[in-house]
């Protein structure tokens, strides 16, 4: 099993493991797995792998060719493929402008893509995307959806903007566990030597050296979205080699923060230090920094995360969107000069095929779909769609009829986002939180980002993995800091994200893959946060209104 990289990253080096050195950490050696099991497992609680069925995927890489009747054809100006966050913000922008006459299908039963959330008897937690940071001033688009769901309470004499209180990330926001103790914050101050603390201030000076960097144009070189970023070759130069790279030139040795920054790639990432690109590692820590020597934006979350933000582009567009639908072949046709596109959908059985005439598409899913989709791309695929590589992670949530009980007094609360430095996984983030529920019944929110080199292993891992897997890696990973966890959780289901989010490797995001893929093919527009680079929220919304804007323009032409 190709985990070498895993083992070699800087988390592992200072591990007391046990569990079956926490199950070869994690799955890593399938006989160890095995032997694990036999040897006296503890019992499982209930629960189930839930989300995407694999099933209809498999399908269409395989080519499906799909007759529709005659009078299961309709004509429509805009057809949006994916009700992901891109595909629903597609929609809002076509719904706001007027355009209400467009079809958006979405083949899950629920909106929402990789920000999708779930819900139990009493208590909403995210599946994937649960938070975004207050966006800064000239995001301004971000900030009238943000109005419109009414969590803006003004802008501050910087005109910034002010998120209420309620929504805000309340404290204690992040803690970490290392060597038998919760400390406050994520990186890790407790221990630190002096050469670790002048490093430390020496990497967060040169952050804020790129915070008020500014090109000719008065642009930012790391701003969100990513749109909105210079393209200075000073900066895109960057691009071209690794964080662990940058890091390596600029002398930053020091474990802990070589630790803290690995964990931000994993975080957002889901790549280790050496993978990403030094781009996308600088893009994290600046983008989100109005200026030098002030902290990070705020975080704005919910119990169920992104889940919100979803829920209510949603409601925006509605009566247009079709779940449990999906496009299996995307035609385009020839006519009277212009190039309309036929596109032909089923229901998520497989059944009821419909077929939609539309003179535009919004393809708001991922590029490897559309490799198998867009009828021309089945024969002869365009060489960027190889060039987009995608990350794994799996996701549980557990829920927990009490909170686990602290190991010592000394201990560092239970915070929002909880994470294990001697761990591969990112820990968990604590659903009850922003209620201020302090006790009883919760749910944790478990992420695990499979960071191999190579990202078809980490897939074939993923999903060859069942759920009695990924629910031992859970339990056992999170017994290192809660001895009771096993008696407290009630359930536990396993989302696995074969195609979680985009991987922003070396040379990726100022590359020729990503500007091709961005360019319309034959009425075609495509829109996903693939495109940025970076999975984000607000590259979604990004890529999806401004290509809701393409469309309404070429329509009104
Ligand atoms: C585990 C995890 C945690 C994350 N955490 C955060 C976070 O905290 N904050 C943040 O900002 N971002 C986070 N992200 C990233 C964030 O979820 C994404 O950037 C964003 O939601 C992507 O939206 P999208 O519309 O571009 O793509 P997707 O979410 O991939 O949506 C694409 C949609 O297209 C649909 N689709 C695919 N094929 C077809 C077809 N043939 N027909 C019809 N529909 C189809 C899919 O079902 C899906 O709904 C996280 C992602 C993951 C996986």
């Amino acid at each position: 099993m190709a985990i070498a990289n895993i083992q070699s990253s800087a988390f592992l080096k200072m591990t007391t493991f046990n569990r079956r050195e926490i199950l070869v950490s994690f799955l890593g050696l399938s006989a160890a797995m095995a032997a694990c099991r036999r040897t006296a497992a503890p019992p499982l609680p209930s629960g189930t792998i839930v989300g995407a069925s694999d099933v209809f995927g498999h399908r269409l890489r395989d080519g499906m060719r799909v007759e529709v009747l005659k009078d299961a054809w309709i004509n429509t100006p805009v057809v949006i493929v994916g009700g992901g966050v891109a595909g629903l913000s597609a929609a809002r922008r076509l719904s706001r402008s007027g355009l209400k006459d467009f079809v958006l299908v979405e083949l899950e039963k629920d909106p929402g893509g990789t920000s999708r959330s779930g819900s139990n008897q009493h208590i909403s937690f995210p599946w994937g995307a649960h938070y975004i940071p207050a966006p800064m001033k000239e995001n301004q688009e971000l900030i009238t959806l943000l109005a419109e769901i009414g969590i803006m309470e003004g802008s501050n004499g910087e005109g910034e903007p002010v998120i209420r209180e309620e929504f805000l990330c309340r404290d204690p926001q992040e803690r970490v566990f290392y060597k038998g103790r919760w400390y406050e914050g994520l990186y890790l101050h407790a221990g630190a030597s002096e050469d670790d603390k002048k490093q430390f201030e020496r990497f967060n000076s040169e952050i804020g050296r790129w915070v008020a960097w500014r090109d000719s144009r008065g642009r930012r070189a790391f701003t969100l979205p990513v749109s909105a970023c210079s393209d200075d070759a000073e900066v895109t130069a960057l691009d071209q080699i690794s964080m662990g790279n940058w890091m390596n030139q600029h002398g930053f040795n020091s474990p802990r923060l070589r630790w803290w920054v690995d964990y931000a790639c994993r975080d957002d990432y889901g790549m280790l230090l050496d993978q990403t690109s030094a781009w996308a590692g600088l893009f994290y820590f600046c983008s989100r920094v109005v200026k030098p020597n002030v902290d990070s934006q705020p975080l704005i979350t919910w119990p169920e995360g992104n889940g919100r933000l979803v829920n209510h582009l949603f409601e925006t567009a509605r009566e247009q969107i079709q779940l449990n639908r999906a496009a299996v072949e995307l035609i385009p046709v020839e006519e009277s000069g212009r190039t309309r596109v036929d596109v032909i959908t089923l229901d998520q059985e497989g059944r009821n095929p419909r077929g939609y005439r539309a003179e535009k598409v919004i393809f708001a899913a991922p590029q490897f779909v559309a490799r198998y989709i867009i009828r021309p791309y089945r024969d002869t695929p365009p060489q960027h769609i190889a060039e987009f590589e995608y990350g794994s992670w799996m996701v549980s949530n557990l829920l927990l009829r009490d909170r686990p009980k602290p190991k010592s007094d000394r201990d560092f609360p239970m915070a929002w986002d909880n994470v294990l430095y001697e761990s591969p996984s990112l820990g968990y983030v604590v659903a009850t939180h922003q209620r201020s529920r302090d006790r009883g019944p919760t749910v944790f929110t478990y992420y695990y980002p499979l960071c191999d080199d190579n990202p078809g292993s980490a897939r074939t891992r993923l999903l060859e993995t069942d759920w009695a897997g990924w629910a031992e890696v859970t339990l056992a990973d999170l017994s290192r800091a809660h001895s009771d966890i096993r008696d407290l959780v009630e359930r536990l289901d396993v989302m696995r994200w074969g195609h979680a989010m985009i991987r922003p490797r070396t040379g990726f995001i100022w590359g020729r893959a990503r500007r091709e893929g961005a360019k319309p093919f034959r009425s075609i527009h495509f829109a996903h946060s693939e495109l940025s680079g970076v999975a984000l929220f607000e590259e979604a919304f990004d890529v999806g209104l401004r290509a809701a804007d393409e469309v309404l323009k070429e329509l009104r032409t």
